[in-house]
């Protein structure tokens, strides 16, 4: 099924790896132009060349921080009139509420709501003066479902979700949509590191962990970045032009609700 955005430009931020990486993979397959961001320069500027080569898409690699005023600022000088962005950061470290600092709450709500606000910001009215624009925030099912060692996290997300819900509905009019992609467990690095965290503090083995997790979910799987990939890409075609203010869970079955 061809989405319909072959030469579209797109901003896919944090994605030299996981999830980021899964949604720049699966637009470049569809012929979109990308600019991708990360801050481990070399593992970036690799992962862009392995994309250029499958796909022949025009891929250019910012090497930066999404979080900070100057990354930002990199990445919209690459690509100052995206059509379609993917926001993206690396989530907040767990913990318990009693330690949290106020700067750890601060920290957590500028690089996961405040961060993809000055993306929105900079780049949904353009968007809207050109007729088309899909924003989609990759954020967590725990915006639907608290994890209790993630507060920073369930705070911060749920503060972005919240923010753009009333924007969504009026960018609509112009071709311009905004929702959520909230993953479950998938198979990337940063769920590897969590379940290596959690061995050693339990003082188990790696794959003890990591197969419990795996049954917890009904799917009985993790999911993968290929499959996160496509349903971005999905979002972001001409056919997704009347969803908006949605908040999509991908998570194998693990949300447990009626509707
Ligand atoms: P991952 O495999 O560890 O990949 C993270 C990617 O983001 C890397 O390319 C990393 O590169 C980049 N990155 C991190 N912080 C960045 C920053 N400040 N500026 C620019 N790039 C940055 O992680 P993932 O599993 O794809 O997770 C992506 C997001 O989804 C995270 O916020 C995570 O909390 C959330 N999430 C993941 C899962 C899951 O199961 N995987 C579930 C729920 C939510 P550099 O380190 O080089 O910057």
């Amino acid at each position: 099924m061809d989405l319909g955005i072959k030469g579209r430009k797109a901003i896919v931020c944090a994605a030299s790896k996981g999830l980021g990486r899964g949604c720049a993979e699966a637009l470049a397959a569809e012929g979109v132009e990308l600019t991708i961001c990360a801050r481990t320069s070399d593992v970036l500027e690799a992962t862009a060349a392995e994309i250029r080569k499958a796909t022949g898409a025009k891929v250019t690699a910012v090497a930066c921080d999404v979080t900070t005023d100057a990354g930002r600022k990199a990445l919209l000088a690459a690509c100052p009139n995206p059509d379609i962005l993917i926001n993206n950061a690396g989530g907040p470290p767990p913990g318990d509420f009693k330690n949290f600092s106020l700067d750890d709450w601060r920290k957590a709500v500028e690089g996961n709501m405040v961060s993809p606000i000055a993306l929105i910001h900079a780049t949904v009215y353009g968007m809207m003066d050109r007729g088309f624009g899909r924003i989609l925030n990759i954020t967590s099912y725990s915006v639907k479902s608290p994890i209790a060692t993630l507060e920073l996290s369930n705070g911060a997300r749920a503060g972005l979700t919240g923010a753009v819900s009333a924007l969504s509905r009026r960018t609509v009019a112009r071709n311009v949509t905004i929702n959520g992609l909230l993953p479950g467990p998938f198979d990337t690095d940063r769920l590897r590191g969590t379940s290596t965290k959690l061995a050693e503090v339990k003082g188990v083995s790696f794959d003890s962990i990591h197969d419990a997790r795996k049954k917890e979910v009904p799917a009985g799987r993790f999911g993968t970045t290929q499959e996160f990939g496509a349903t971005a890409a999905f979002l972001c075609s001409v056919y997704a032009g009347y969803i908006t203010g949605q908040n999509v869970v991908m998570d194998g079955g693990s949300f447990n609700s009626t509707m």
